[in-house]
Protein backbone atom coordinates (compact mmCIF):
# COMPACT_ATOMS: atom_id res chain seq x y z
CA UNK A 1 0.00 0.00 0.00
CA UNK A 2 1.58 3.24 -1.27
CA UNK A 3 1.92 6.18 1.01
CA UNK A 4 -0.68 8.80 -1.02
CA UNK A 5 -3.07 5.96 -0.07
CA UNK A 6 -2.58 5.65 3.60
CA UNK A 7 -2.56 9.71 3.36
CA UNK A 8 -6.32 9.48 2.00
CA UNK A 9 -7.30 7.05 4.36
CA UNK A 10 -6.13 9.07 7.39
CA UNK A 11 -7.68 12.30 5.27
CA UNK A 12 -11.23 10.04 4.97
CA UNK A 13 -11.31 8.05 8.81
CA UNK A 14 -8.74 9.94 10.77
CA UNK A 15 -7.30 8.11 13.54
CA UNK A 16 -9.88 5.19 12.75
CA UNK A 17 -7.47 4.32 10.04
CA UNK A 18 -4.72 2.51 11.63
CA UNK A 19 -1.37 0.83 10.42
CA UNK A 20 -0.73 0.01 14.41
CA UNK A 21 1.06 -3.81 13.85
CA UNK A 22 -0.76 -4.60 17.12
CA UNK A 23 -3.64 -3.78 15.23
CA UNK A 24 -3.32 -5.43 12.36
CA UNK A 25 -1.81 -8.95 13.59
CA UNK A 26 -5.58 -8.82 15.41
CA UNK A 27 -7.13 -8.79 12.03
CA UNK A 28 -4.79 -11.04 10.43
CA UNK A 29 -6.71 -14.23 11.73
CA UNK A 30 -9.99 -15.48 12.66
CA UNK A 31 -10.76 -17.95 15.57
CA UNK A 32 -8.60 -20.67 13.33
CA UNK A 33 -4.90 -20.00 14.64
CA UNK A 34 -3.08 -21.85 11.23
CA UNK A 35 -4.65 -19.32 8.15
CA UNK A 36 -3.21 -15.53 8.73
CA UNK A 37 -2.64 -12.40 6.68
CA UNK A 38 -1.29 -9.65 7.72
CA UNK A 39 -3.80 -6.34 5.94
CA UNK A 40 -1.90 -3.34 5.29
CA UNK A 41 -4.51 -1.18 7.11
CA UNK A 42 -7.28 -1.66 9.33
CA UNK A 43 -10.13 0.86 9.32
CA UNK A 44 -13.28 1.25 11.37
CA UNK A 45 -16.41 2.11 9.71
CA UNK A 46 -19.33 3.91 11.14
CA UNK A 47 -21.75 4.51 8.34
CA UNK A 48 -23.15 3.17 5.28
CA UNK A 49 -21.55 6.38 3.72
CA UNK A 50 -18.17 5.59 4.74
CA UNK A 51 -18.35 2.01 4.05
CA UNK A 52 -19.05 3.33 0.12
CA UNK A 53 -16.22 6.13 0.08
CA UNK A 54 -13.71 3.12 1.12
CA UNK A 55 -15.03 0.55 -1.39
CA UNK A 56 -14.78 3.30 -3.77
CA UNK A 57 -11.79 4.71 -3.09
CA UNK A 58 -10.16 0.53 -3.03
CA UNK A 59 -11.93 -0.40 -6.35
CA UNK A 60 -10.56 3.21 -7.69
CA UNK A 61 -6.75 1.83 -6.46
CA UNK A 62 -7.59 -1.99 -6.91
CA UNK A 63 -6.54 -2.39 -3.09
CA UNK A 64 -8.16 -5.83 -1.43
CA UNK A 65 -11.13 -4.85 1.20
CA UNK A 66 -11.37 -7.96 3.70
CA UNK A 67 -15.06 -7.15 6.12
CA UNK A 68 -14.14 -8.07 9.49
CA UNK A 69 -16.88 -8.76 12.10
CA UNK A 70 -15.64 -10.35 15.98
CA UNK A 71 -13.44 -12.42 13.64
CA UNK A 72 -14.85 -15.73 14.66
CA UNK A 73 -14.45 -17.78 11.67
CA UNK A 74 -12.57 -20.53 12.22
CA UNK A 75 -11.54 -21.48 8.46
CA UNK A 76 -8.92 -18.60 7.74
CA UNK A 77 -11.94 -16.44 6.06
CA UNK A 78 -10.79 -13.03 7.18
CA UNK A 79 -6.77 -13.64 6.54
CA UNK A 80 -6.12 -10.36 4.67
CA UNK A 81 -4.03 -13.38 2.19
CA UNK A 82 -3.19 -10.20 -0.15
CA UNK A 83 -2.77 -7.60 1.82
CA UNK A 84 -4.86 -4.35 2.02
CA UNK A 85 -7.71 -3.09 4.07
CA UNK A 86 -9.58 -4.95 6.89
CA UNK A 87 -12.81 -3.52 7.07
CA UNK A 88 -13.86 -3.32 10.86
CA UNK A 89 -17.58 -2.91 11.70
CA UNK A 90 -18.36 -3.61 14.78
CA UNK A 91 -19.13 -0.10 15.19
CA UNK A 92 -21.74 0.20 13.26
CA UNK A 93 -23.67 -1.52 15.98
CA UNK A 94 -27.26 -0.17 15.84
CA UNK A 95 -30.46 -1.50 16.39
CA UNK A 96 -32.51 0.41 13.34
CA UNK A 97 -36.09 -0.80 14.16
CA UNK A 98 -37.65 -3.57 16.08
CA UNK A 99 -41.17 -4.35 15.12
CA UNK A 100 -43.09 -7.16 17.91
CA UNK A 101 -46.31 -6.85 15.20
CA UNK A 102 -44.30 -8.01 11.83
CA UNK A 103 -41.82 -9.85 14.35
CA UNK A 104 -38.82 -8.17 12.22
CA UNK A 105 -35.83 -5.98 12.88
CA UNK A 106 -33.33 -4.04 10.49
CA UNK A 107 -29.97 -3.58 12.74
CA UNK A 108 -26.46 -2.41 11.62
CA UNK A 109 -24.29 -5.04 10.38
CA UNK A 110 -22.05 -4.88 13.81
CA UNK A 111 -24.59 -5.86 15.81
CA UNK A 112 -23.84 -8.90 18.19
CA UNK A 113 -26.16 -11.58 18.81
CA UNK A 114 -26.23 -11.41 22.23
CA UNK A 115 -26.51 -7.70 21.80
CA UNK A 116 -29.59 -7.85 19.73
CA UNK A 117 -30.83 -10.95 22.50
CA UNK A 118 -30.61 -8.71 25.10
CA UNK A 119 -32.03 -5.54 23.24
CA UNK A 120 -35.38 -7.80 22.27
CA UNK A 121 -35.60 -9.61 25.37
CA UNK A 122 -38.09 -6.39 27.50
CA UNK A 123 -40.29 -6.86 24.22
CA UNK A 124 -40.92 -11.06 24.49
CA UNK A 125 -38.64 -11.96 21.57
CA UNK A 126 -35.57 -13.10 20.72
CA UNK A 127 -33.10 -13.69 17.40
CA UNK A 128 -32.80 -17.46 17.00
CA UNK A 129 -29.37 -18.01 15.20
CA UNK A 130 -26.89 -18.90 17.78
CA UNK A 131 -23.31 -19.94 16.65
CA UNK A 132 -21.36 -20.70 19.50
CA UNK A 133 -19.23 -17.58 19.72
CA UNK A 134 -20.95 -13.87 20.16
CA UNK A 135 -20.85 -13.33 16.25
CA UNK A 136 -22.34 -10.49 14.60
CA UNK A 137 -24.85 -10.24 12.36
CA UNK A 138 -23.32 -9.75 9.43
CA UNK A 139 -20.32 -11.91 10.05
CA UNK A 140 -23.37 -14.35 10.64
CA UNK A 141 -25.20 -13.32 7.31
CA UNK A 142 -21.94 -13.49 5.38
CA UNK A 143 -21.26 -17.29 6.68
CA UNK A 144 -24.85 -18.23 6.18
CA UNK A 145 -24.64 -19.00 10.10
CA UNK A 146 -26.47 -21.12 12.10
CA UNK A 147 -26.53 -23.18 15.66
CA UNK A 148 -28.21 -25.13 18.09
CA UNK A 149 -31.92 -23.42 17.28
CA UNK A 150 -31.61 -24.03 13.64
CA UNK A 151 -33.58 -27.87 13.68
CA UNK A 152 -36.89 -25.76 14.77
CA UNK A 153 -35.92 -22.43 13.72
CA UNK A 154 -33.55 -22.67 10.56
CA UNK A 155 -30.13 -20.94 9.93
CA UNK A 156 -29.31 -17.26 8.68
CA UNK A 157 -30.50 -18.49 4.88
CA UNK A 158 -34.22 -18.69 6.48
CA UNK A 159 -33.59 -15.64 9.05
CA UNK A 160 -32.31 -12.94 6.91
CA UNK A 161 -35.20 -10.91 4.87
CA UNK A 162 -33.62 -8.52 3.11
CA UNK A 163 -30.32 -6.27 2.92
CA UNK A 164 -28.39 -3.39 2.18
CA UNK A 165 -24.60 -4.11 0.63
CA UNK A 166 -22.00 -1.68 -0.55
CA UNK A 167 -21.41 -3.49 -4.47
CA UNK A 168 -17.50 -3.13 -4.72
CA UNK A 169 -17.56 -0.05 -6.91
CA UNK A 170 -19.25 1.82 -3.83
CA UNK A 171 -22.62 1.23 -4.80
CA UNK A 172 -25.30 0.94 -2.27
CA UNK A 173 -28.05 -1.29 -2.91
CA UNK A 174 -31.33 -2.91 -1.05
CA UNK A 175 -32.33 -6.44 -1.41
CA UNK A 176 -35.08 -8.34 -0.04
CA UNK A 177 -37.80 -6.36 1.78
CA UNK A 178 -39.62 -7.04 4.71
CA UNK A 179 -42.37 -9.34 2.99
CA UNK A 180 -42.60 -12.81 4.32
CA UNK A 181 -42.22 -13.98 0.69
CA UNK A 182 -41.62 -12.70 -2.64
CA UNK A 183 -41.52 -13.95 -5.92
CA UNK A 184 -40.05 -10.59 -8.09
CA UNK A 185 -36.86 -11.39 -9.23
CA UNK A 186 -33.46 -12.76 -8.35
CA UNK A 187 -32.99 -13.93 -4.54
CA UNK A 188 -30.07 -11.38 -4.38
CA UNK A 189 -30.39 -11.83 -0.30
CA UNK A 190 -29.66 -15.23 -0.52
CA UNK A 191 -27.25 -14.81 -3.18
CA UNK A 192 -25.15 -12.41 -0.53
CA UNK A 193 -25.84 -14.60 2.57
CA UNK A 194 -23.21 -16.92 2.79
CA UNK A 195 -20.98 -14.88 0.06
CA UNK A 196 -18.13 -14.50 3.38
CA UNK A 197 -17.32 -10.89 1.88
CA UNK A 198 -16.60 -11.59 -1.62
CA UNK A 199 -19.32 -10.42 -3.35
CA UNK A 200 -19.76 -6.90 -1.68
CA UNK A 201 -20.23 -5.49 2.36
CA UNK A 202 -23.14 -6.11 3.84
CA UNK A 203 -24.04 -3.06 6.11
CA UNK A 204 -27.72 -3.65 7.06
CA UNK A 205 -29.98 -6.96 7.46
CA UNK A 206 -33.40 -7.48 8.14
CA UNK A 207 -34.07 -10.54 10.55
CA UNK A 208 -36.97 -12.69 11.47
CA UNK A 209 -37.68 -12.91 15.05
CA UNK A 210 -39.50 -15.02 17.34
CA UNK A 211 -41.71 -14.86 20.14
CA UNK A 212 -40.27 -15.88 23.61
CA UNK A 213 -42.34 -19.38 24.18
CA UNK A 214 -44.38 -19.32 26.70
CA UNK A 215 -42.35 -22.55 28.29
CA UNK A 216 -39.15 -23.70 27.66
CA UNK A 217 -37.87 -27.52 29.32
CA UNK A 218 -34.34 -29.06 28.54
CA UNK A 219 -33.52 -32.55 29.25
CA UNK A 220 -30.26 -34.62 28.67
CA UNK A 221 -30.16 -38.30 28.61
CA UNK A 222 -27.02 -40.64 28.10
CA UNK A 223 -26.06 -43.85 26.18
CA UNK A 224 -23.98 -46.62 26.85
CA UNK A 225 -23.11 -47.05 22.64
CA UNK A 226 -22.76 -44.17 20.70
CA UNK A 227 -25.60 -46.10 17.81
CA UNK A 228 -27.86 -45.83 19.96
CA UNK A 229 -27.62 -41.89 20.78
CA UNK A 230 -27.52 -41.83 17.16
CA UNK A 231 -30.47 -44.28 16.45
CA UNK A 232 -32.40 -41.82 19.35
CA UNK A 233 -32.26 -38.67 16.98
CA UNK A 234 -32.45 -39.84 14.00
CA UNK A 235 -36.14 -41.82 15.02
CA UNK A 236 -37.47 -38.66 16.93
CA UNK A 237 -36.74 -36.32 13.84
CA UNK A 238 -38.10 -39.29 11.23
CA UNK A 239 -41.40 -39.41 13.90
CA UNK A 240 -42.11 -35.43 13.65
CA UNK A 241 -41.14 -35.04 17.46
CA UNK A 242 -41.16 -31.22 18.14
CA UNK A 243 -37.91 -30.23 19.07
CA UNK A 244 -36.55 -26.88 19.58
CA UNK A 245 -33.01 -28.22 20.19
CA UNK A 246 -30.91 -31.50 20.05
CA UNK A 247 -27.21 -32.24 20.34
CA UNK A 248 -24.95 -34.81 20.72
CA UNK A 249 -22.22 -34.95 22.62
CA UNK A 250 -19.95 -38.12 23.01
CA UNK A 251 -17.58 -39.64 24.96
CA UNK A 252 -14.86 -37.46 24.74
CA UNK A 253 -16.65 -33.88 24.32
CA UNK A 254 -18.85 -34.74 27.40
CA UNK A 255 -15.50 -35.54 29.44
CA UNK A 256 -14.35 -32.55 28.30
CA UNK A 257 -17.23 -30.34 28.97
CA UNK A 258 -17.65 -32.01 32.57
CA UNK A 259 -13.65 -30.88 33.30
CA UNK A 260 -13.67 -27.43 31.84
CA UNK A 261 -17.76 -26.44 32.76
CA UNK A 262 -17.77 -28.26 35.59
CA UNK A 263 -20.76 -30.09 34.92
CA UNK A 264 -22.21 -32.56 37.43
CA UNK A 265 -24.02 -35.62 37.23
CA UNK A 266 -22.69 -36.86 33.85
CA UNK A 267 -20.70 -39.96 33.00
CA UNK A 268 -18.21 -39.64 30.59
CA UNK A 269 -20.49 -41.89 27.67
CA UNK A 270 -22.72 -40.46 24.76
CA UNK A 271 -24.91 -37.74 25.78
CA UNK A 272 -28.13 -35.83 24.08
CA UNK A 273 -29.23 -32.42 25.26
CA UNK A 274 -32.85 -31.85 23.86
CA UNK A 275 -34.78 -28.01 24.50
CA UNK A 276 -38.58 -28.24 23.98
CA UNK A 277 -40.59 -25.04 23.08
CA UNK A 278 -44.40 -24.67 23.80
CA UNK A 279 -47.11 -24.20 26.34
CA UNK A 280 -46.14 -25.78 30.15
CA UNK A 281 -48.22 -28.66 29.28
CA UNK A 282 -46.66 -29.21 25.76
CA UNK A 283 -43.21 -29.32 26.82
CA UNK A 284 -43.95 -31.43 29.45
CA UNK A 285 -45.79 -34.22 26.58
CA UNK A 286 -42.97 -34.05 24.43
CA UNK A 287 -40.08 -34.61 26.96
CA UNK A 288 -42.10 -37.24 28.15
CA UNK A 289 -42.03 -38.72 24.74
CA UNK A 290 -38.39 -38.23 23.54
CA UNK A 291 -37.86 -40.14 27.24
CA UNK A 292 -40.05 -42.91 26.22
CA UNK A 293 -37.77 -42.97 22.88
CA UNK A 294 -34.51 -42.75 24.48
CA UNK A 295 -35.79 -45.86 27.06
CA UNK A 296 -36.27 -47.83 24.26
CA UNK A 297 -32.66 -47.37 22.52
CA UNK A 298 -31.01 -48.01 26.07
CA UNK A 299 -31.13 -44.36 27.30
CA UNK A 300 -30.53 -43.60 30.81
CA UNK A 301 -30.54 -40.70 33.62
CA UNK A 302 -33.41 -38.95 31.42
CA UNK A 303 -33.38 -35.63 33.27
CA UNK A 304 -35.58 -32.37 32.90
CA UNK A 305 -34.42 -29.02 33.44
CA UNK A 306 -37.09 -26.31 33.33
CA UNK A 307 -35.35 -23.61 35.92
CA UNK A 308 -33.68 -20.56 33.37
CA UNK A 309 -30.29 -21.14 35.62
CA UNK A 310 -30.04 -24.87 35.06
CA UNK A 311 -30.87 -24.67 31.24
CA UNK A 312 -28.05 -21.58 30.93
CA UNK A 313 -25.75 -24.59 32.71
CA UNK A 314 -26.11 -27.09 30.29
CA UNK A 315 -26.63 -24.43 26.93
CA UNK A 316 -23.40 -22.64 28.34
CA UNK A 317 -21.66 -25.95 28.76
CA UNK A 318 -22.64 -26.87 25.11
CA UNK A 319 -21.67 -23.75 23.35
CA UNK A 320 -18.18 -23.97 25.42
CA UNK A 321 -17.16 -27.45 23.59
CA UNK A 322 -15.03 -25.33 21.68
CA UNK A 323 -13.27 -24.13 24.06
CA UNK A 324 -13.65 -27.35 26.44
CA UNK A 325 -12.22 -29.69 23.50
CA UNK A 326 -8.90 -26.95 24.20
CA UNK A 327 -8.32 -27.81 28.32
CA UNK A 328 -8.87 -31.62 27.35
CA UNK A 329 -5.63 -31.25 25.47
CA UNK A 330 -3.76 -28.43 26.63
CA UNK A 331 -1.15 -26.71 24.68
CA UNK A 332 -2.89 -28.09 21.53
CA UNK A 333 -4.82 -26.53 18.80
CA UNK A 334 -8.48 -27.24 17.74
CA UNK A 335 -8.89 -27.75 13.95
CA UNK A 336 -12.84 -27.53 13.93
CA UNK A 337 -14.30 -29.63 11.32
CA UNK A 338 -18.01 -29.01 10.02
CA UNK A 339 -19.96 -31.36 8.13
CA UNK A 340 -23.59 -31.87 7.26
CA UNK A 341 -25.07 -35.11 5.41
CA UNK A 342 -28.96 -36.01 5.31
CA UNK A 343 -30.63 -37.71 7.94
CA UNK A 344 -30.59 -40.69 6.52
CA UNK A 345 -27.49 -41.11 5.88
CA UNK A 346 -26.22 -39.85 9.30
CA UNK A 347 -25.89 -42.52 11.79
CA UNK A 348 -23.16 -44.43 8.84
CA UNK A 349 -21.96 -41.34 7.98
CA UNK A 350 -20.90 -40.31 11.75
CA UNK A 351 -20.06 -44.40 13.03
CA UNK A 352 -17.62 -44.62 9.88
CA UNK A 353 -15.88 -40.87 10.90
CA UNK A 354 -15.58 -41.92 14.95
CA UNK A 355 -14.18 -45.24 13.32
CA UNK A 356 -11.33 -43.07 11.73
CA UNK A 357 -10.57 -40.91 14.37
CA UNK A 358 -10.16 -44.19 16.60
CA UNK A 359 -7.48 -45.56 13.71
CA UNK A 360 -5.86 -41.75 13.64
CA UNK A 361 -4.57 -42.09 17.03
CA UNK A 362 -5.99 -38.02 17.86
CA UNK A 363 -7.71 -36.81 20.34
CA UNK A 364 -10.89 -35.28 18.63
CA UNK A 365 -14.22 -35.22 20.61
CA UNK A 366 -17.61 -34.94 18.06
CA UNK A 367 -20.35 -32.77 18.85
CA UNK A 368 -23.27 -31.71 16.91
CA UNK A 369 -26.26 -29.77 15.66
CA UNK A 370 -27.55 -33.46 14.73
CA UNK A 371 -31.03 -32.52 14.20
CA UNK A 372 -29.69 -30.96 11.00
CA UNK A 373 -27.71 -34.01 10.11
CA UNK A 374 -24.57 -31.28 10.80
CA UNK A 375 -21.62 -32.62 13.32
CA UNK A 376 -18.13 -31.06 14.22
CA UNK A 377 -14.55 -32.45 15.49
CA UNK A 378 -12.66 -30.84 17.32
CA UNK A 379 -9.50 -32.49 16.28
CA UNK A 380 -6.27 -31.61 18.65
CA UNK A 381 -3.03 -31.15 17.79
CA UNK A 382 0.29 -29.51 18.40
CA UNK A 383 0.62 -26.32 15.85
CA UNK A 384 4.50 -27.16 16.42
CA UNK A 385 4.74 -30.77 15.71
CA UNK A 386 4.37 -30.82 11.89
CA UNK A 387 3.65 -34.82 11.54
CA UNK A 388 0.44 -34.18 14.09
CA UNK A 389 -0.43 -31.41 12.21
CA UNK A 390 -0.61 -33.53 8.94
CA UNK A 391 -2.45 -35.92 10.44
CA UNK A 392 -4.94 -33.36 11.92
CA UNK A 393 -5.45 -32.24 8.53
CA UNK A 394 -6.01 -35.29 6.67
CA UNK A 395 -8.50 -36.58 9.12
CA UNK A 396 -10.35 -33.25 8.40
CA UNK A 397 -9.96 -33.99 4.35
CA UNK A 398 -11.58 -37.28 5.06
CA UNK A 399 -14.63 -36.07 7.17
CA UNK A 400 -14.88 -33.62 4.54
CA UNK A 401 -14.94 -35.73 1.44
CA UNK A 402 -17.13 -38.39 3.10
CA UNK A 403 -19.75 -36.04 3.59
CA UNK A 404 -19.32 -35.15 0.15
CA UNK A 405 -19.62 -38.88 -0.75
CA UNK A 406 -22.48 -39.19 1.54
CA UNK A 407 -24.82 -36.58 -0.44
CA UNK A 408 -23.98 -33.86 2.30
CA UNK A 409 -21.43 -31.04 2.60
CA UNK A 410 -17.83 -30.23 3.25
CA UNK A 411 -19.54 -27.16 5.37
CA UNK A 412 -23.02 -26.87 7.25
CA UNK A 413 -22.35 -23.72 8.72
CA UNK A 414 -19.07 -22.47 9.04
CA UNK A 415 -17.90 -22.20 5.29
CA UNK A 416 -15.20 -22.04 2.89
CA UNK A 417 -12.80 -19.56 3.93
CA UNK A 418 -9.48 -20.33 2.47
CA UNK A 419 -9.21 -24.13 4.15
CA UNK A 420 -12.13 -25.89 2.52
CA UNK A 421 -11.42 -24.39 -1.07
CA UNK A 422 -9.89 -27.54 -2.34
CA UNK A 423 -13.63 -29.46 -1.70
CA UNK A 424 -15.46 -27.19 -3.46
CA UNK A 425 -14.75 -28.62 -7.17
CA UNK A 426 -15.92 -32.15 -5.90
CA UNK A 427 -19.16 -30.76 -4.11
CA UNK A 428 -20.48 -28.51 -6.95
CA UNK A 429 -18.83 -29.92 -9.96
CA UNK A 430 -19.56 -27.70 -13.14
CA UNK A 431 -21.74 -25.09 -10.65
CA UNK A 432 -18.69 -23.78 -9.63
CA UNK A 433 -17.96 -22.16 -13.08
CA UNK A 434 -21.56 -20.64 -12.56
CA UNK A 435 -20.07 -19.23 -8.66
CA UNK A 436 -17.21 -17.77 -10.78
CA UNK A 437 -18.88 -16.29 -13.46
CA UNK A 438 -21.21 -14.40 -10.47
CA UNK A 439 -17.73 -13.30 -8.97
CA UNK A 440 -16.10 -11.72 -12.08
CA UNK A 441 -19.32 -10.14 -13.17
CA UNK A 442 -20.15 -8.32 -9.81
CA UNK A 443 -16.11 -7.69 -8.49
CA UNK A 444 -14.33 -8.11 -11.90
CA UNK A 445 -11.08 -5.88 -10.25
CA UNK A 446 -11.39 -9.06 -7.56
CA UNK A 447 -10.93 -6.98 -4.55
CA UNK A 448 -13.36 -8.11 -2.42
CA UNK A 449 -11.44 -10.51 0.36
CA UNK A 450 -9.73 -12.08 -2.72
CA UNK A 451 -8.77 -15.91 -2.41
CA UNK A 452 -11.34 -17.10 -0.57
CA UNK A 453 -14.40 -19.45 -0.99
CA UNK A 454 -13.90 -19.90 -4.64
CA UNK A 455 -10.63 -21.89 -5.65
CA UNK A 456 -8.45 -20.95 -8.28
CA UNK A 457 -8.68 -21.99 -11.79
C1 LIG B 1 -16.36 -21.22 19.85
C2 LIG B 1 -16.97 -21.06 18.48
C3 LIG B 1 -18.17 -21.68 18.21
C4 LIG B 1 -18.76 -21.52 16.94
N1 LIG B 1 -19.96 -22.13 16.71
C5 LIG B 1 -20.57 -21.92 15.52
C6 LIG B 1 -21.86 -22.48 15.29
O1 LIG B 1 -22.44 -23.17 16.12
N2 LIG B 1 -22.44 -22.23 14.08
C7 LIG B 1 -21.83 -21.45 13.13
O2 LIG B 1 -22.42 -21.23 12.07
N3 LIG B 1 -20.61 -20.95 13.33
C8 LIG B 1 -19.97 -21.14 14.50
N4 LIG B 1 -18.73 -20.59 14.71
C9 LIG B 1 -18.08 -19.82 13.64
C10 LIG B 1 -18.35 -18.30 13.66
O3 LIG B 1 -18.82 -17.85 14.90
C11 LIG B 1 -19.33 -17.93 12.55
O4 LIG B 1 -18.75 -18.21 11.29
C12 LIG B 1 -19.78 -16.44 12.56
O5 LIG B 1 -20.87 -16.34 11.68
C13 LIG B 1 -18.71 -15.45 12.14
O6 LIG B 1 -19.13 -14.13 12.48
P1 LIG B 1 -18.07 -12.98 12.77
O7 LIG B 1 -18.81 -11.74 13.11
O8 LIG B 1 -17.06 -13.42 13.77
O9 LIG B 1 -17.42 -12.84 11.32
P2 LIG B 1 -15.88 -12.82 10.92
O10 LIG B 1 -15.18 -14.00 11.42
O11 LIG B 1 -15.31 -11.51 11.28
O12 LIG B 1 -16.03 -12.91 9.32
C14 LIG B 1 -16.47 -14.09 8.72
C15 LIG B 1 -16.58 -13.91 7.21
O13 LIG B 1 -17.62 -13.01 6.89
C16 LIG B 1 -17.12 -11.87 6.22
N5 LIG B 1 -17.85 -10.72 6.79
C17 LIG B 1 -17.91 -10.34 8.09
N6 LIG B 1 -18.72 -9.28 8.21
C18 LIG B 1 -19.17 -8.99 6.97
C19 LIG B 1 -20.03 -7.98 6.43
N7 LIG B 1 -20.62 -7.07 7.21
N8 LIG B 1 -20.25 -7.97 5.09
C20 LIG B 1 -19.69 -8.89 4.27
N9 LIG B 1 -18.86 -9.86 4.73
C21 LIG B 1 -18.62 -9.90 6.05
C22 LIG B 1 -15.64 -11.83 6.48
O14 LIG B 1 -14.93 -11.20 5.44
C23 LIG B 1 -15.34 -13.32 6.56
O15 LIG B 1 -15.21 -13.85 5.26
C24 LIG B 1 -18.12 -20.74 15.95
C25 LIG B 1 -16.89 -20.13 16.24
C26 LIG B 1 -16.31 -20.29 17.49
C27 LIG B 1 -15.01 -19.61 17.76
Amino acid sequence: MNETFKDTLLALFGERASFSTALREQHSHGEGYMFRGMPDAVVFAESVEEVAALLKLCHAERVPVVPFGTGSSLEGHVAAVRGGVSLDLTRMNRILQVSAEALDCRVEAGVTREQLNADLRAEGLFFSVDPGADATIGGMAATRASGTNAVRYGTMRENVLGLTVVTPAGEVIRTGGRARKSSAGLDLTRLYVGSEGTLGVITEIQVRLQGLPEAVMVATCQFDRFEDAVGTVTTALQSGLRIARIELLDEVQIRACIGYSKLEGFDEKPTLFFEFHGSPSGVREDAQAMEELALAFNGSRFRHAERPEDRTLLWKARHNCYHASKWLAPGKDNMGTDACVPLSEFAACITETKEDVRESGLIAPLVGHVGDGNFHLGIMHDPNDADETVRADALAARVAERAIRYGGTCSGEHGIGLHKRQYMAAEHGAALDVMRAIKQALDPMNIMNPGKMLPEN
